[in-house]
């Protein structure tokens, strides 16, 4: 039996084995979640020209010297400029109505509000005594021409597109979705909603591996319940292996008579190995077919495959999308409860964080995904801790986003 590798050297292997994928253009309405491959600049200013920040009249602000309720100062009102129509010059003593977003009439050098005027039509009392650049919007005031809006590297929010929409930028240059195929292996294996015949259960795997990778930014494909058959389970690899950017399987990687995975992909230059892990403790990956598609192996058992994806799978996927290649954040915690983890191997134990103390849900055993679906976090013991009493200082891994 080979010795066990640490998790953080597998996952060091695997990620120098990856380069980012490719950019292309995106159109801007299809870029939410895609992660820019190079620095966006600003096409134009923001604002572009100098505008209205209310409803109001705009006017010269020495005009106004001395204005106020009880003494307010009257303005013949030479036009009216809504938002998108070109402004007329306003003489000197003269206001013209504006609203808000309105380009500033040449002339014009503030704006007071309507909530301080009569809001008359051909003249207007204005009762404040305006600073000049009051309530106006100046060129370049948000944004410069050619400053930086969003920086390479950058998962696209819909912050981030509202803020290239307003510089300009139709598409953006982005690094390509990765396309990943989710294949669970294993003659046990029945589609939820199907009837279980004896000795079957449902194929879970296929569910959480997609929507993990989906909800990290890739497309995907569910190919579920692979028999364990080499010549069925080659048949469904070559049918992925022109489409997919990361092939994910799960089973079938231990020392068993059908683990077929590992008896078939071990001569295709895929690595399998034991890594220092619990859950999780036999692995596989390489780069497989005329396009090298990365191809992770995971074991079969759900949370085992769960835990497998966020140690490993999960920086991959992150790593080819220009992203840096990092993992859930980490948080400490006090442990509720004393327990006890193997030697030799880092242990993830599904928990549920509430105030700083983390509660070990379930146990250790890597078949148990209802307690998986309830843990809002992964608790790590490091490979050479054995115990740990109640009030522990931990680390755990986040599941949910903070909200
Ligand atoms: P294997 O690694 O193929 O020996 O599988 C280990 C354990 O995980 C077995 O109990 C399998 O039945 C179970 N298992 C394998 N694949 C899945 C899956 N896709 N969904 C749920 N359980 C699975
Ligand atoms: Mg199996």
């Amino acid at each position: 039996m080979p010795t066990p590798i640490p998790a953080s050297e597998h996952r060091a292997r695997i990620l120098a084995a990856l380069r980012p994928l490719p950019s292309q253009g995106v159109p801007l309405r299809d870029a939410r979640g895609r992660v820019t491959a190079v620095d966006h600049h600003a096409c134009v200013a923001v604002p572009s020209f100098d505008n209205s920040a209310v409803d109001g009249y705009a006017v010269r602000a020495a005009d106004l010297i001395g204005a106020s309720a009880v003494c307010p100062v009257i303005l013949p009102v030479s036009s009216a400029i809504g938002a998108g129509q070109a402004a007329e010059a306003v003489e000197p003593g003269h206001a013209a109505k504006i609203m808000t977003g309105a380009p500033m009439p040449e002339g014009a050098d503030a704006v007071v509000p309507y909530e301080a005027t009569d809001r008359g039509s051909d003249k207007v009392s204005l009762n404040l005594s305006p600073q000049r650049g009051a309530n106006v919007r100046c060129v370049g005031e948000d944004v410069t021409g050619g400053a930086l809006v969003v920086a390479a590297g950058t998962r696209l929010t819909p912050r981030h597109l509202g803020a290239l929409a307003a510089t300009g930028h139709g598409t953006v240059d982005a690094h390509r979705e990765p396309k990943v195929a989710a294949m669970s292996t294993g003659a046990e294996l029945v589609q939820p909603g199907q009837p279980l015949a004896p000795a079957a259960i449902y194929d879970s795997n296929s569910f959480i591996i997609a929507s993990a990778a989906e909800e990290l930014g890739a497309r995907t494909r569910c190919v579920g319940g692979v028999p364990d058959e080499p010549s069925r389970l080659r048949d469904a690899l070559e049918e992925q292996l022109d489409w997919a950017d990361v092939i994910v399987t799960t089973g079938g990687v231990s020392a068993g008579d059908y683990d077929v995975v590992k008896a078939l992909l071990s001569s295709h230059g895929v690595w399998f190995g034991p890594v220092a892990l619990q859950p999780g403790k036999p692995q596989g990956f390489g780069l497989v077919g005329r396009r090298r598609v990365p191809l992770f192996a995971l074991p079969g058992n759900p949370v085992s495959a769960f835990v497998s994806f966020e140690l490993f799978v999960r920086p991959a996927l992150r790593l080819l999308q220009g992203l840096k290649p990092d993992g859930r954040p980490a948080r400490h915690a006090s442990l509720a409860r004393a327990l006890t983890s193997p030697a030799g191997r880092e242990q993830y134990l599904r928990g549920t964080l509430t105030d700083g103390v983390v509660t070990p849900l379930g146990g250790p055993d890597s078949h148990l995904v209802a307690s998986l679906a309830q843990a809002n976090c992964l608790l790590r013991v490091p490979a050479m801790t054995t115990t740990l009493g109640a009030g522990a200082k931990v680390d755990v891994l986040l599941l949910e986003d903070a909200r």
